[in-house]
């Protein structure tokens, strides 16, 4: 199996964080007892005249610039035509010649990149139900609001395809584009995937594994499928252009049809809505309007001195991400980073409740922890005792520490004191420059005394070390 390779791309559908459907004033957030979200329009009854919602153009463009995409001025709706059910019109109105956005790229980790071809704004079907002999319609789902985003046949594992889809991921949720939530259906993938001989060049004949929302299903599926594949190639068979199934129960893929080619759609442009105009006026307010995205935030903090996983942690939700960037600001990034992670992580049970990241103190009060232990005021464990008492009480470190909690004392007051012990006993100066290095310990136990013990001695002879030798 090791001669050949993986060869896999995706396409993502999420769906958009509009109050109402693309072409009608449904509302269309998720639930809502069956088929009571419907009108005329998402149900294709006769003469019904869809309207575009400014809406959800605004969300695609949010997320063809989180992603680094570029936009058509002029794209076209166009209706993708099948019968099935879970659409009542008899047609999907989709983007299929030219799609509002084309050409992004994402960078993983190892560096290598991969191409988005495009993306496009289409409306989702309705939702079946298998039930007892029968199949349940719910039409509340039909006409939602969906950006689809495709990706280059560019990625060689089933790893490098999760990584895609994480990235994507947070890029959405950073720009308010989509919750995002695999179980709720609003992310779903499609994975194509071929195989090769390692060297070729060209593509293997593809199949196509629909409607997955788990990736650690998605790594089974494209597992045991590549396998699949490829023990079909050794055996000198060709594979068949289908579209898959994965069954999650017996870790198989099943055919659910043999793959359509593009011209069953019978693809031709939409008649009822007019072409999509976005103008670069348009395209920079909403760049205005995107917040810095993860990857940028985890360049930045890494500057400052944090290590690649700690700042992907932080950068994993944004609430968690904003709240950090408050607190660590004015040079507090490392403490503020230890005191987040080491300590208010761990009270947060699971991930839900980490993307809310509600806490009881505000990022104001934890900078001025922060200060405190940056300044050498407070200690390590000082300070994480403080920060789990002012999150319990919400309140400020300062209405809890007390005068004996203050162990260490500011390196900028220390350096005054010793310049003036420095001063007042030159006597002592001058042996030390003449090389009695034992001349500086009286100085020492002076400014010992004057801090009341609260500086630490190794620091004041270094400090007096320094001052003395610049003086
Ligand atoms: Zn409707
Ligand atoms: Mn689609």
């Amino acid at each position: 199996m090791s001669e050949y390779e993986l060869v896999c791309g995706l396409e993502i559908h999420a769906e958009l964080l509009c109050e109402e459907k693309i072409f009608c004033a449904c509302p269309s957030g998720f639930g809502g007892e069956p088929n009571t979200r419907i009108c005329p329009v998402c149900t294709g009854q006769p003469g019904a005249m869809p309207r575009l919602n400014p809406e959800a153009v605004r969300l695609g463009l949010r997320a063809a610039l989180a992603l680094g995409c570029e936009i058509n001025e002029v794209s076209f709706f166009d209706r993708k035509n099948y019968f099935y059910p879970d659409l009542p019109k008899g047609y999907q109105i989709t983007q299929y010649e030219r799609p509002f956005c084309f050409g992004g790229r994402v960078t993983l980790d190892s560096g290598r990149g991969i191409r988005i071809e495009r993306i496009h704004l289409e409306e989702d079907a309705g939702k079946l139900t298998a039930a007892d002999g029968c199949t349940l319609i719910d039409y509340n789902r039909a006409g939602v609001p969906l950006i689809e985003i495709v990706t280059a046949p560019d990625m060689r594992s089933g790893a490098e395809a999760a990584e895609l889809i994480d990235h994507v991921r947070l890029a959405l949720k950073y720009a308010g584009v989509s919750d995002c939530r695999m179980q709720e259906g609003s992310l779903r993938f499609d994975v194509n995937l071929s195989a090769r001989k390692r060297g070729e060049v060209g593509l293997g004949t593809r199949t196509e594994i629909k409607n997955m929302n788990s990736v650690s299903f998605m790594l089974k599926a494209v597992e045991y499928e590549f396998r699949r594949q490829c023990s079909l190639l050794e055996r000198g068979e060709s594979i068949r252009r289908e579209t898959l199934r994965y069954d999650e129960r017996r870790n198989i893929t099943q055919t659910m049809r043999v793959k359509e080619s593009e011209s069953d759609y019978r693809f031709f442009r939409e008649p009822d809505l007019r072409p999509l105009v976005i103008t670069s006026d348009m395209v920079e307010r909403v760049r205005r309007e995107l917040p810095e995205l993860p990857e940028s935030r985890v360049k930045r903090w890494r500057a400052a001195g944090l290590s690649a996983q700690d700042a992907r942690l932080l950068a994993a939700h944004r609430a968690c991400a904003d709240f950090f960037d408050e607190s660590a600001r004015g040079g507090h990034e490392k403490s503020a980073a230890k005191l987040i992670l080491g300590t208010v992580f761990s009270l947060f049970s699971n991930e839900s409740e980490l993307e809310g990241f509600e806490l009881s103190i505000t990022p104001v009060q934890l900078s001025e922890l922060c200060r405190l232990l940056d300044s050498g005021r407070i200690s390590m464990g000082k300070s994480k005792e403080t920060l789990l008492r002012m999150l319990e009480g919400s309140c400020s470190c300062m209405e809890l520490l007390t005068e004996k909690d203050f162990e260490g004392i500011e390196d900028s007051e220390l350096r005054l004191i010793c310049a003036n012990a420095a001063r007042e006993h030159q006597a002592a100066v001058r042996d030390y420059r003449a090389g009695k290095e034992k001349a500086i310990m009286p100085l020492v136990g002076r400014v010992m005394r004057q801090t009341e013990g609260r500086a630490d001695a190794a620091r004041v002879k270094q400090l007096l070390k320094e001052t003395i030798e610049e003086g």
